[in-house]
């Protein structure tokens, strides 16, 4: 019987391509999102629509059991919705700050608790979470954001050998520039929050350097291959990474003292 996926955030970007990708693979999807006039243009992909805020407990707690009502349970979570809130750290109201947060860590962890007991019920499950190449590397302006990746990255290293006993794998993607709304609402939430204050001149030049990530960004389709690629190895990496940049940046966060990857950071931000 075709595995049931739950896809976050498949509303734009790369939920979007991974809900129409796995559905053409042949997997049961349901597609999760606020906007769901959205998905409902995902129907002609067989997508089924739910509506998910990972903000409101209430609402994740009915997306999962609407799925185990109609298709007994989850046995792919594909944690992808996720927000870039960007600004200066001095600048950034901490109710944004508690907002970025609660998206891309909170959220994904609840769903976790939630899918939890029916993959170990059923001794089978995948849990994959889209964190970034911001997971393991911090630009400036971006505090709140990387935070929450690298707090994903941190959560998924412990959860992999905590549920494997169950037959469940945690898989964390690390995407680098890939075409989606994000980029630009980045782009516009830094001017708004910082564009005004005294850290306007590093925020002109990081909106340049987001220019370029645009410039050297991949299809969202090129992360979905990824994501079905952890799916369905026997034995999933713990990492995959794709996408604008990805390699090379991870490569040189790798071999690159914290000094010497500062001062290529902040010569590319020219
Ligand atoms: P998009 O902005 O295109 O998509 C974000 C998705 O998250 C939307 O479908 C949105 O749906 C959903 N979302 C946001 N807030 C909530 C919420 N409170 N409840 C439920 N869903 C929510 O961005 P991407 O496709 O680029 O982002 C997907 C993931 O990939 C994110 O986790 C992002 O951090 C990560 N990523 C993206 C990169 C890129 O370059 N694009 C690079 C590295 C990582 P809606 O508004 O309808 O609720």
């Amino acid at each position: 019987m075709a595995k049931t996926v739950l896809v976050t955030g498949a509303s734009s970007g790369i939920g979007e391509a991974t809900a129409i990708y796995l559905a053409q693979a042949g997997y049961t999807v349901y597609g999760a999102a606020r906007r769901t006039d959205k998905l409902q243009a995902l129907a002609v992909y067989g997508i089924r629509p739910v509506t998910l805020d990972v903000t409101d407990d209430a609402s994740m707690t009915g997306c999962i059991a609407t799925i185990a009502r109609e298709a007994g349970a989850v046995d792919v979570l594909v944690n992808n919705a996720g927000l870039g809130s960007y600004g200066a750290l001095e600048d950034v109201p901490m109710a944004e700050a508690k907002n970025q947060i609660d998206i891309n860590l909170f959220g994904t962890a609840r769903l976790i608790q939630l899918v939890l007991p029916a993959m170990r019920k059923n001794k089978w499950g995948k849990i994959v979470n889209i964190s970034s190449v911001g997971g393991k590397v911090g630009l400036p302006m971006g505090s709140w954001y990387h935070a929450s990746k690298f707090a994903v990255e941190g959560l998924s290293d412990s959860l992999r050998n905590e549920v494997r006993p169950f037959g469940i794998d945690v898989i964390v993607i690390e995407p680098g520039g890939t075409k989606s709304e994000m980029i630009s609402i980045g782009g516009n939430d830094l001017q708004r929050v910082s564009g005004k204050t005294v850290y306007k001149p590093q925020a002109d030049r990081l909106v340049k350097m987001y220019d370029d990530i645009e410039k050297n960004a991949v299809e969202p389709v090129e992360i979905a291959k990824l994501i079905k690629k952890g799916i369905e190895a026997r034995r999933p990496r713990a990492r995959y990474v794709g996408g604008g940049m990805a390699g090379v940046m991870l490569f040189f966060r790798k071999i690159l003292s914290d000094k010497l990857f500062d001062r290529l950071i902040i010569s590319q931000m020219k």
